[in-house]
């Protein structure tokens, strides 16, 4: 089957190889794309020519379910971001249009059906770059053949078959330990088994059913799963562009920026304690911290994922940690930090 959509001035490219969803697909260059794990894993294939998605399937699914897949999987569910700068607050309007206009096309893809493919991505992708993330995970894919409960019990020595890096073994335990609340709901807060029953199996549909701010607090339950990995894992599972991974990548660019000062990083202890707003919902007081990056990126709103991810292409791009290329850089007038990196 064949579908044939309008994308504008979308770009293919540019919103998936940043997402977390390209840990399932493999690019064929020339902006085509195919999903080798997952739901459609093998039966899959985008391709954008100029303002036209090209959505190849030969799996036995109607139309419309094809399109419903491949809008989400592609981030055309949401209108273009850039129509929104206007609201932004100063600073942070001037920083998103130069963004914009260096990273146009880009929004977020999700893809829910996948949730613990993407968890796993995000979970490897600790300390690790996206490029070996990747290979990571094409491997872990053929070896458990998308069974992740099957991962999730694997011996070390099947997993060293893959990496001997901490991270597979890391990511390995805190999806363990996430799969046990089902038995431990006494792990997650009253106040949300109260509204929306006890953890039940699968784990993964019970925490799609909920507000992704009370998905956030239960993934937050599980070790080795911090701000940033629940963060990330929403972003790209449910429709949430408000919620803002803050990585490194974020911190440097709003420190170098002047864009806030004296800004914590948000910490798990409170996280997973409190609702990261600053009203109470869900029957979870708001978070106290007010110096919180994330806290202080709220303004952004819808904005706030896609942001970060232009932030992040920008990051890999130009401002990189170290010698940052601001000869290179289109935020280079905005940017007090600028003078500081030359020679
Ligand atoms: S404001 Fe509080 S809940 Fe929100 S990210 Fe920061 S520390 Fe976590
Ligand atoms: S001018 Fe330099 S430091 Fe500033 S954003 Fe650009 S690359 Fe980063």
């Amino acid at each position: 089957m064949e579908l044939i959509l309008d994308c504008g001035d979308y770009s293919l490219n540019s919103s998936l190889a940043p997402s977390f969803i390209s840990s399932l697909y493999e690019s064929l260059g020339s902006g085509a794309w195919v999903k080798v794990a997952g739901k459609l894993g093998g039966r899959l294939r985008l391709e954008q020519r100029g303002r036209r998605l090209i959505i190849i399937s030969t799996a036995e699914i109607s139309r419309a379910e094809l399109e419903h897949i491949a809008i989400l999987e592609t981030g055309l569910w949401h209108e273009e971001f850039e129509r929104g700068i206007g609201r932004l607050p100063a600073g942070f309007r001037e920083a998103a249009e130069a963004l914009a206009e260096t990273y146009p096309g880009v929004r977020i893809p999700i893809a829910p059906w996948d949730f613990e493919h993407i968890l796993m991505a995000v979970l490897l992708s600790k300390r690790a770059s996206y490029e070996i993330v990747r290979r990571w995970c094409r491997r872990l894919w053929e070896m458990f053949q998308g069974d992740l409960r099957m991962l999730a019990s694997a011996k070390p020595t099947a997993l060293r078959r893959i990496t001997r890096s901490y991270q597979l073994l890391d990511a390995v335990r805190s999806m363990r330990d996430l799969m046990r609340i089902v038995e431990e709901p006494r792990r997650i807060r009253e106040e949300i088994i109260e509204r929306f029953g006890a953890p039940r199996e699968p784990l993964s549909s019970y925490i799609l059913c909920m507000p992704p701010e009370a998905a956030r607090v239960i993934l937050l339950s599980a070790w080795g799963i911090g701000p940033k990995v629940a963060d990330s894992t929403i972003l790209s599972t449910f429709k949430a562009p408000h919620f803002i991974p803050c990585d490194v990548h974020l911190r440097k660019f709003i420190t170098r920026l002047s864009l806030a000062e004296d800004f914590k990083m948000p910490e798990k202890s409170l996280c997973k304690r409190f609702l990261c707003n600053s009203e109470p919902a869900l029957g979870l007081d708001p978070c106290p911290s007010r110096r919180c990056l994330r806290a202080i990126l709220r303004p952004l709103g819808e904005l706030g994922g896609w942001m970060q991810t232009l932030i992040y292409l920008h990051g890999k791009e130009c401002c990189r940690s170290m010698k940052p290329r601001c000869d290179k850089c289109s935020l280079r007038r905005l940017c007090a930090s600028s003078t500081s990196f030359q020679d």
